[in-house]
């Protein structure tokens, strides 16, 4: 018995599914996990003492590698001077500042959270408290956090595809929540056309990720903001997952910022923290402003905006320069060749669907385009791959509904064990598909 094996026994006995997040758990890929002692750079070492290359980087906020020095000192130096004051503090100020030069007009106002979950929640409450509206509109396979409203696939459409409400979700807060499949404005201006008055947001992932990476059709977040605005409601884009990570001002950056239009409200996390507990929702100052304490609409956290996360996520913003960008892009470019080509090489159909530096791999043989055609992909085969390659030192998502996520600190050597775990991982999928 290996010692991830006794641990995760023992993790049984005393968490949930041995788990905090239900995902790390591998209930998709079947096997225990790893339990991660250490890591540095590229690098994730378990307790038995096996090395593997990150490519998930802790669902997206090692953006600049593990313990990277700079990160590593602004933390030691914040948490010398306490962890938490719950009273305002600079490197909170800074934070926020950073984030509103950054993102060029788009955001004046940065209201700190502890996680992504709350961002959302936060930006759907404000959406509704600006609006007076109770609806809000979400598409089938994005993941915008566990709160009431978005763990809702509301609708007889949803129940046809197979997508379980949560027990515990009150069926008054799931009415209030419509999901339509991802990509179809068709469906978003039909529904806009006889509920209109009623919707206070639409709330889109910036690039679809948490169904496994989905290219938004051209336009497809400007078209939403149009039809959002042409019946007064807004349009919130969670970028939790892309701020800050598939381009120096997220997936704005490649659409809005290039074609001169913004979404009413951004929700940011995992880089925006350095891989400490911190989120945001931010916008323009007239939407934020409605806040507590100057608006009505409350929201507070004990631990928002506490030193060690700010000077976390302000270490890490300051390390993703355009060099650094262009540096992940090329690298991101590299990792999804050679997952393409290995899969090639064994004859195992697959997509790949990448938007800079962040791609999925489906073990499919049509477009995969939304949850749908996401959950046609060979996930028997995946799970082989997975294993496979985990086997061979690459540290992977255990899911295929999972974007690969690339660092800054991946060098040759590390892609030369990509490549060898790859090839490993893709022979297993060609087994599963033949046997
Ligand atoms: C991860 C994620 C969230 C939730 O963030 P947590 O910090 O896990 O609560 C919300 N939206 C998107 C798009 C995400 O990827």
């Amino acid at each position: 018995m290996s010692r991830s094996d006794e641990l995760f026994a023992r993790a049984l006995e005393a968490m949930p599914g041995g788990v905090s997040s239900p995902v790390r758990a591998y209930p998709s890929v079947g096997g225990t996990p790893r339990f991660v002692r250490e890591a540095h750079g590229s690098h994730i070492t378990d307790v038995d003492g096996r090395r593997y290359v990150d490519l998930v980087c802790s669902w997206g906020p090692m953006i600049a590698g593990h313990a990277h020095p700079a990160v590593v000192e602004a933390v030691q130096q914040a948490v010398a001077g306490s962890t938490s004051f719950g009273a305002p503090c600079e490197v909170e100020l800074r934070l926020a500042e950073a984030v509103v030069a950054r993102m060029a007009g788009a955001v004046e106002r940065v209201r700190f959270t502890c996680s992504g979950t709350e961002a959302v929640m936060t930006a759907a409450r404000l959406a509704r408290g600006v609006t007076g509206r109770p609806l809000i509109v979400k598409f089938i396979g994005c993941y915008h956090g566990h709160a009431d409203s978005f763990l809702v696939a509301a609708g007889s459409g949803v129940a046809s595809l197979g997508l379980p409400d949560s027990p515990g979700v009150p069926q008054a807060i799931a009415s209030d929540t419509v999901a339509l499949p991802y990509g179809r404005l068709d469906l978003v201006a039909e529904l806009f056309a006889t509920r209109g008055e009623q919707i206070a947001a639409i709330v889109t992932e910036g690039v679809p990720a948490n169904m496994g990476v989905i290219v938004p059709p051209p336009d497809f977040n400007r078209r939403l903001a149009e039809i959002a605005h042409a019946h007064g409601a807004l349009l919130v884009q969670d970028e939790v997952l892309t701020g800050f990570r598939v381009s120096a001002t997220g997936a704005w950056g490649l659409t809005g910022q290039r074609d001169g239009w913004t979404p009413d409200l951004f929700t940011f996390g995992k880089v925006i923290g350095g891989g400490m507990p911190l989120a945001a929702v931010a916008g323009r100052a007239e939407l934020l402003d409605q806040l507590a304490p100057l608006g009505s609409i409350y929201q507070a956290g004990t631990l928002s905006g506490n030193p060690a996360a700010c000077a976390a996520g302000l270490a890490t913003l300051g390390l993703m320069d355009s060099d650094a960008y262009a540096r992940l892009d090329s690298i991101a470019e590299q990792v999804a060749g050679i997952v393409d080509r290995a899969l090639d090489a064994v004859g195992v159909a697959h997509r790949l669907n990448k938007v800079s530096n962040l791609f999925s791999v489906f073990l499919a043989d049509e477009p995969v385009v939304d949850f749908a055609s996401a959950s046609r992909q060979d996930r028997a085969a995946f799970s082989r791959f997975f294993h496979a390659a985990l086997d061979a030192g690459l540290w992977l998502a255990p899911s295929g509904f999972e974007a690969w996520f690339c660092s800054t600190a991946i060098d040759d050597d590390d892609l030369e064990v990509i490549e060898k775990a790859v090839a490993a991982g893709a022979r297993a999928a060609a087994q599963a598909q033949q046997d």
